[in-house]
């Protein structure tokens, strides 16, 4: 490829809402361009390394046993409706109407479709286990999309399922996918850690993120610094619960003078003292407005406040910060909250079941007493995410030594569903008495697009990205100081021409631009490594090989090239 025909349009100036470093090097750099929020066109450059990484998914999916189809994009609500999905799924889902009003969604994964494709096929354990993937693109409403690629409303994500007899089946496959992720990553050239986790709503039993360590990353993860031991200590992801006007109706308000909700829960609450932390978020849009059900009765009132005046977003407020709001349990209302408003809560069900307090009667010093949040709230769409909490004191769980924290990006994750989907939608085989069981599922999910900012992430410097080898747009970038110059260009096409016939993927920067500007544009799209053609090093034979990694340039006889790019 020449520099000169790629089309990799790149701007001077830092775009102004790029929120992270991988964001504003892709733009910038002419990878990848922004149509409406969360929504992105693949320019070469970025859709060469997305290839890539494809690749490898597919060789190491391949190689355990999984074999790839396509299914449609475009999904009938009925399979979710046989799911209880289609209500659960909530905003993120986007949903059309086809001519004849017939309702769909945009898939935002596919466990329904995939169940309802096999349970017409396979009858009998002698046809499982199976393992199907397929690459597409996903569609999730994300409430706040952001961050580029690493949360985009269409994204490119693999995802797998598994088809087992029973559980020591499931067990093999999820091994298998467990394996095939590690190594996956690893080729990818990417700084992974598999990390336990909460199967939040996809209501899995077993599950494993796998997290890419970075500073930009919006989990926050803990690991032992002596074992393998790792865990997500998400606080949980927000939904949406609307207040029913009719139950609220009914509540009693009763006057609180000059007390916040906190307050005011804090006095009518007398729930007996609970050893395990339970913590509740509500928020609106982006603003935390409560906090949580713990041991104590302890009221942190700056924590307090923060929530009320919204400035705690759910996804930043820690666990930390909800212990310091930490009240017994409780809702708060922010002011002015009208009681037929959306809004979102993370909770833990047996909260749920429990919970029976007050909230704020959206007028000043008034409180809504005896609060059923199940009974008063349409609740439908309520993500369950239980929470663990880490204090300074905790130690790893499996060895006792000590944890430390770090922030990561999910780029994959393997679950257990089990029989959830295959009981749902009836997708059962004749085990070998004859009878009928339902399938054991396991599903597996890597997001392509995300692996592509998460390498961004961890492998870049303030002139540009620093792409690991194997998932570079191009592995070698040779750049002639004067392209006007035929010796220089001669030399050049030469190592060109050689590079390419050894199967390297290289570009030639052809552009007659000046050499700082090619410089800068190599640095700045990172290829791995550069080899610069001048007249001074041609002299003697040679060119100059320089390593975007560590920066160190060697100069190296025309004759080795091939043989140090190799
Ligand atoms: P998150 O916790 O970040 O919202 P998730 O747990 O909802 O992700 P999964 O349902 O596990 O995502 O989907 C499989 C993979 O798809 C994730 O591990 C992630 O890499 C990727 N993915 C999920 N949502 C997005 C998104 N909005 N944009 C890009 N990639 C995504
Ligand atoms: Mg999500
Ligand atoms: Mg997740
Ligand atoms: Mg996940």
């Amino acid at each position: 490829m020449l520099a000169s025909k790629l089309y990799a349009p790149t701007l001077r100036e830092m775009p102004s809402d790029a929120d992270v470093i991988s964001q504003q090097y892709m733009l910038r750099a002419g990878f990848i361009r922004k149509m409406s929020s969360g929504l992105y066109s693949f320019l070469p450059l970025a859709w060469r390394s997305i290839r890539k990484i494809e690749g490898i998914v597919r060789e190491e999916l391949d190689a355990a046993g999984a074999q790839e189809i396509m299914m449609p994009i475009i999904q009938p609500a009925e399979i979710w409706k046989e799911s209880g999905r289609w209500n659960a799924y909530g905003a993120e889902m986007i949903r059309l109407h086809d001519r004849h009003d017939n309702e769909y969604c945009l898939g935002p994964t596919h466990e329904e479709m995939i169940t309802t494709l096999v349970k017409n096929e396979i009858n009998s354990y002698r046809q499982l286990p199976v393992n199907l993937y397929q690459i597409q693109n996903k569609y999730r409403d994300e409430r706040r999309p952001r961050y580029g690629l690493m949360r985009s409303r269409e994204f490119i994500m693999k995802d797998a399922y598994s088809f087992d007899a029973d559980e020591a089946g499931l067990d093999i496959q999820y091994k298998l996918m467990y394996d095939a992720y590690s190594n996956i990553f690893a080729r990818c050239g990417l700084t992974c850690k598999p990390v336990e986790a909460d199967s939040g709503a996809i209501g899995g039993s077993n599950t494993h993120e796998f997290m890419a360590i970075a500073e930009a990353g919006e989990a926050d993860i803990i690991h032992c610094t002596k074992c393998d031991y790792a865990a997500n200590i998400e606080i949980g992801k927000p939904g949406i619960m609307k207040q029913t006007e009719e139950a609220l109706k009914e509540l009693e308000v009763v006057e609180t003078p000059h007390a916040n909700t906190i307050d005011a829960v804090a006095e009518m609450l007398s729930l007996p003292l609970e050893k395990t932390i339970k913590a509740v978020v509500f928020a609106i849009e982006d603003k935390v407005i409560l906090a949580i059900v713990r041991g104590d009765h302890e009221v942190n009132e700056v924590a307090v406040q923060h929530a009320v005046d919204g400035n705690v977003e759910p996804e930043m407020a820690t666990p930390e910060q909800l212990v310091r709001v930490g009240l017994t349990a409780g809702f708060i209302s922010p002011v002015g909250l009208k009681q037929s408003e959306e809004f979102a809560i993370v909770v833990d069900e047996s909260v749920m079941e429990t919970f029976n307090v007050c909230g704020g009667a959206n007028k000043p010093d008034a409180h809504y007493i005896n609060i059923n949040p199940k009974r008063d709230f349409n609740v439908e769409n309520i993500i369950v995410a239980p929470i663990r909490l880490i204090t300074d004191e905790d130690v790893c769980p499996t060895c006792g030594g000590e944890l430390a924290k770090s922030k990561g990006i999910e780029v994959g994750q393997v679950f257990k569903l089990g029989t959830k989907y295959s009981e749902a939608l009836g997708a059962t085989f004749l085990d070998q008495n004859g009878r009928p069981n339902p399938m054991v599922m396991g599903c597996y999910g890597i997001g392509v697009s995300r692996t592509l900012a998460a390498a961004i992430e961890q492998y870049h410097d303030e002139n540009g990205i620093i792409w690991p080898r194997s998932i570079a747009p191009f592995e070698v970038v040779i750049v002639p100081i004067n392209a006007k110059d035929e010796a220089l260009m001669e030399t050049s096409t030469t190592i060109y021409n050689e590079l390419k016939s050894a199967g390297v993927d290289v570009l030639l920067d052809d552009r007659k631009d000046r050499a700082g500007v090619k410089f800068k544009d190599a640095d700045l799209i990172g290829y791995p490594l550069r080899i610069t053609v001048s007249k001074n090093t041609l002299e003697s034979n040679e060119v100059e090989l320089k390593v975007r990694k560590n920066g160190e340039a060697i100069n190296t006889p025309i004759a080795d090239v091939k043989a140090k790019v190799e």
